[in-house]
């Protein structure tokens, strides 16, 4: 046996139920990564079925189905997004918008993003650097602003940091500034209230931040126009057809491998009959003992 299935651990029973609200997330993760629905409902509910047979908990689960989609999505290239090649935010990146869906839609922390982009992205700076630069590019895409300008007719302000900064301002990188990181929550225990009471004294600080709430929640409006969050009831249906398929993909593995454990007759046979061949079978027999039933009475 080679090392890699040494390492990955299967499930020997049925695999878990996977709760609604992860699998919305990664409805809303597939959403951003393959512009028609259908293919992005396709690759959700394929993806699921394979990861769900990895014996992981919910969490991992989430991590390997969003890593896995992202792979996905990368060997698609542009075919992923043909349909939306028009839309700026499909003209992205599948790294830029896995980053920004996952931050700005979803709420997922810095670490957790990187806990699935990590052999690609390297480091929480690169991430950081990476949200900055596509939050500007998709804010200032031209069919954005024609957007922006309906919402916001004050326009947005190029956040930017002050050359006059006081002694204690905490340093304005350009490519990834603070103010970006602790808008998305990035920064916790005695840095973040640092810098919350600073801002509450620094004007030049605050007009910063507000800057940068400005461009953030501008994206955020953008994204939501997008229609990646799909309504409740479309979700549903989109997790039920998931969740037959992970009913199918389990009849096919204990088919192909044995790995699930066949315990009883009874076991055997409801897997049997739930197959075409199985249910054809059953059909079968039935026909054939009412035509003996009709034949032993005539
Ligand atoms: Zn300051």
């Amino acid at each position: 046996m080679s090392n890699s299935t040494e390492t990955l651990r299967f499930r020997s029973t049925r695999p878990p139920v996977i709760d609604s609200a992860a699998l919305n997330e990664l409805l809303v993760i597939s959403q951003s990564l393959f512009s028609d629905t259908e293919e992005a409902t396709e690759q959700l509910s394929e993806v699921v079925s394979l990861i769900a047979w990895l014996d992981v908990d919910s969490e991992a689960l989430i991590r390997k189905s969003a890593r896995l989609l992202f792979e996905r999505a990368e060997a698609r290239g542009p075919q992923a997004v043909a349909t939306q090649a028009n839309q700026p935010f499909f003209r992205l990146l599948p790294i830029e918008r896995f980053t920004l869906v996952a931050v700005t839609l979803l709420h997922w922390s810095y670490s957790q993003v990187l806990s699935v982009l990590e052999p690609t992205l390297k480091g929480e700076a690169n991430l950081q650097e990476l949200l900055w630069s596509t939050r500007l590019q998709l804010a200032y895409a031209p069919e954005s602003q024609v957007f922006l300008k309906r919402k916001m007719p004050q326009g947005l302000i190029h956040p930017s940091g002050s050359s006059i900064s006081g002694a204690h301002c905490p340093e304005y990188l350009a490519l990834r500034p603070w103010p970006q990181r602790l808008i998305d929550r990035g920064y916790v225990g005695k840095e973040k209230a640092f810098l919350e009471s600073h801002v509450l004294r620094c004007s030049t600080c605050s007009k910063a931040v507000e800057r940068t709430r400005v461009l953030i929640y501008a994206v955020q409006s953008i994204l939501d126009a997008a229609g990646l969050k799909s309504p409740e009831e479309v979700a549903r249906k989109i997790e039920s057809r998931v969740v037959r398929r992970i009913a199918r993909a389990e009849i096919s593995l204990i088919d192909r491998s044995g790995v699930a454990a066949v315990r009883t007759l009874g076991d055997a046979l409801s897997i049997f009959i739930r197959r075409p061949i199985g249910q054809f079978f059953v059909f079968a027999l039935s026909a054939w003992a009412v035509i003996w039933v009709v034949y032993l009475l005539g």
